[in-house]
Formats: structure tokens, sequence, C-alpha cells
């Protein structure tokens, strides 16, 4: 088997050895992708072969990421393989969440049951094992939050010094949290997330520093694991419809290269469509897909949304978001009240999730109304973050004390407040109905 990377631009076509430390084509900037040649073996034994790794003991089989190695080889000696048992996220039916959005059902694939709490896992496992190939000693990216939280554990497990970069003041507590209990050195700086990915890129390469964000290919790689656990899930029938938030756009880059890489494969028999949802006052993408052509792409250089991990005004992954999306799917995007409103309906199922992740049921109900997903057909909805990431904002929502990032009230729609009470039994009887 043998890997390699090579330039995004079909034009270009440029390839480099998978040792070469580089996020982008040395020669004409594109996007950089893993890829492999050679026999992979057939898919039956390939899906026996997962199957039976549900029942070892083994660090790489447990992992939901590494059980399916055969399908990112790109490492030769299994020993630099660090895993924290990522992935093994379940499917979860979200029945008030379906009738919320007019479906007859949804099913909640949850990246939040993660380590470290979010989908960031499923790729840096996959991107830190490969910093320890590569002999790298620091590790360093910028963040919204949840890939400082996972690079800082990943990192922390593996002996790599973890580096993070935030924009300053513009972070979830449970992430931060997080990163300085892993023990990352952490910068937070005047910036947003789009000028500090530049400055970042400056220093890793000044300095020898691996840079993990999702620029870095390997990661992407990690995260494909999430759409084939998925299909493994769903016995390999696929849905109608994948549906995920987009911030920087690597994982719905991932999302399209796994399902055409299992296609190919003869793992799957079609292709799901997607829907991606943005954030409305970070939703580049989703303008740009309005009229796609090339050189048409316009950043957004004030992003604002209080669903701070697609907080991104810059995506860097869109060109390969648009290779996915371009083909078979589409774009919406949500408002602070429609995503406020989604979160609460998936904390009503018993399932929670950051407000990010939330955008994904706000779009489907727009989508349905719009005629665009229909009341039947099959959805799977990609929950990327716990609802412990941002305790904060949960209580602004149930205490009607939520704002949008302009400073107007949001309305809490499904809001449950606590209720203060004397310490009286009498009273507290009265007010519980007995
Ligand atoms: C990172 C993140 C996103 C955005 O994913 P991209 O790959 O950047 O599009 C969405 N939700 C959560 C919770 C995240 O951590
Ligand atoms: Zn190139």
């Amino acid at each position: 088997m043998r890997s390699f990377l090579a330039c995004f631009e079909a034009a270009c076509g440029a390839e480099y050895p998978v040792t070469e430390v580089i996020y982008n084509c040395p020669k004409c900037g594109g996007l950089l992708e893993v890829r492999y040649e050679g026999e992979r073996g057939d898919p039956w034994t390939l899906k026996q072969t997962w199957r039976e790794r549900r029942m070892s003991n083994q660090p790489l089989d447990q992992s939901g990421v590494w059980r399916y190695r055969e399908m990112f080889p790109f490492l030769e000696d299994e020993r630099h393989v660090m895993t924290l048992r990522e992935g093994n996220t379940p499917l979860l039916d979200g029945c008030l969440a379906a009738s919320y959005a007019g479906v007859r059902r949804i099913r909640f694939k949850h990246q939040g049951f993660n380590p470290t709490g979010s989908f960031k896992d499923n790729g840096m496992t996959a991107g830190t094992s490969q910093a320890v190939r590569l002999g790298m000693k620091r590790v360093a990216c910028v963040s919204t939050g949840n890939t400082s939280a996972s690079m800082a554990a990943y990192a922390a497990m593996a002996g790599l010094d973890p580096i993070i970069l935030i924009p300053n003041g513009n972070i979830a507590f449970g992430k931060l949290g997080q990163a300085l209990d892993y023990g990352a050195k952490t910068l937070q700086v005047e910036a947003n997330f789009d000028q500090i990915l530049a400055l970042v890129r400056v220093l890793a390469e000044k300095l020898g520093i691996y840079l993990l964000n999702s620029v870095n290919p390997f990661r992407i790689e990690g995260q494909k694991s999430i759409v084939i656990e998925m299909m493994d899930q769903l016995d390999w029938e696929v849905p109608d419809w994948i549906v995920v938030p987009g911030g920087n756009l690597g994982n719905i880059s991932a999302f399209g290269k796994g399902v055409r890489e299992m296609l190919e494969l003869g793992l799957i028999d079609r292709l799901p469509k997607f829907a991606v949802v943005q954030a409305e006052g970070a939703s580049p993408f989703y303008e740009f897909m309005k009229d796609p052509k090339e050189g048409g792409f316009t950043a957004n250089t004030h992003p604002e949304t209080l669903a701070t991990a697609i907080k991104i005004g810059d995506p860097v992954s869109w060109p390969k978001a648009w290779q996915t999306v371009g083909v078979n799917g589409v774009v919406e995007k949500a408002s602070e009240q429609e995503i406020a409103d989604a979160k609460a309906v998936i904390g009503r199922c018993g399932i929670g999730c950051e407000p990010a992740s939330a955008a994904t049921l706000a779009g489907i109900k727009k989508l349905v109304a719009a005629g665009r997903i229909g009341p039947e057909d099959r959805i799977v909805a990609v929950l990327t973050g716990n609802v412990l990431k941002d305790p904060d904002y949960i209580y602004r929502y149930h205490t009607g004390q939520l704002k949008d990032p302009a400073g107007r009230d949001l309305i809490g729609n499904f809001a449950n407040p606590p209720v203060v009470v004397p310490n009286d039994v009498e009273v507290i009887a009265k007010l519980l109905g007995a």
C-alpha cells in the first residue's frame, strides 16, 4: 500500500512523500490531500474484520477511528498511533427534534461522546500520530476551543508540547478549561480566528512546530471515520441526508472524501446528500454556494455568532467542501434565535449538544419547510460537541439573559428557568402540585 500527499488542485497535480512536513502545495499553494494506491481488501472481509475488532481488547481495535485503519493506511508503524479510544459515538433517536423539524425521524450521531467532547478527537488522533511518526516535539493550533482542547489532550498523552492560540475573550469556558488542564501553553491573541491562523502558520514554519489545524490533511483522514462508523452502525445502508454544521469546513470535506472512498471500495452502493449549516453571521460558504464559481469565494472579515465553534469567516477547506456539496448537497444558514431554540429542543430529547451542533436541527427545519428535505427522508445529523462545553450559553438561554452578538435579546421559547424557593415543605409541595 502506497500513501502520498497530493495537491488538491487538479490543474497542478503535484505529489509529495507522506513524510514531508507541508500543509499546502509548495508549487501552487493549493490544499493537500492524502491518497493511497494498492489493494485494501474486498468489502465483505473489511466489514467482517471491523465488526470482529469490536470484541478485541487491543487499543487500536477499541478506537472508533483506528478500528477502520484500512481506510487511512498512512502510518507504517502502528506503534506511532496515539489513541484515547476516540470515536465509538452513538446514533441516538431524537423524537422531539424530528417533530420540531417536521420529519418522521432524525438520528443524531453524537460526536460529543468523544474523550474531549467533540469530533475533533477523530481527527486529532490521526494528526498527533503523524506528528509522532515525523519525530516532531511541539504541536500548535489556533482554535475556537474544541481543537485546542483535543490537541492538548492528545499531545499530552503523546509526550509532545502543545501550544494553542485562541481569540482573546471568545472561547467557551469548558473548552479553555480543558486546554489548561491538559497542560497546553495557552496564548490569548488580540485577533480573530482567521487572523490568528495566518499568524500560527508563520510561527510553525519559523520554529519547526507541527501545525494541527484542519488544513493538516491527516486530521481530515481521521475525521473520515465519523461517516465510516456511521455507515457501520446503519449496517451500510446509506441515509438520504447527512447534516453537519460548517465552520472551517474540514468536517464536511472529510465526510465527502470518506463516502467517495467507501463507494469506490464497494462498501456502500450510493452516496448520501449532504446539508451544511452555517450561522447567519458567519456564512461565507452559504453565500458562495448561491452562485459558485472559480475565484468567487469572498471571506467574511467580521464573523459573528454565539455558536463560537463555527465563528469562522475564511474557512480554509472551502474548495474541498465545494467538491462535496457542489455535486450532492445544499448549504443552509440559521439565525441565532433558530440555533438557540433548536439547541433547547435537542436538550429536551435528553441528548443535548453545544450551540454550533444545534445548527443542524435549525437547518433541517428550514430545509424541510423549503421542501428540500422530505418528511420521510432518512436523516442523520452530526452533533459535533458536548452539551457541557458551553454552560454559560445554556444558563443565559433558560434565564432570559441570552443576547445575540448585536446585543439584541434572544427569546427563550423553550426556556426552563430554575426556581428559587424557601426552605419550606408546604410551599415546595404546593409548587409541585401535591
Ligand atoms: C470545529 C467544530 C465545528 C466546525 O467544524 P469544521 O470542520 O470547522 O467545519 C462545528 N461544531 C463544533 C462543536 C466544532 O468543534
Ligand atoms: Zn499544487
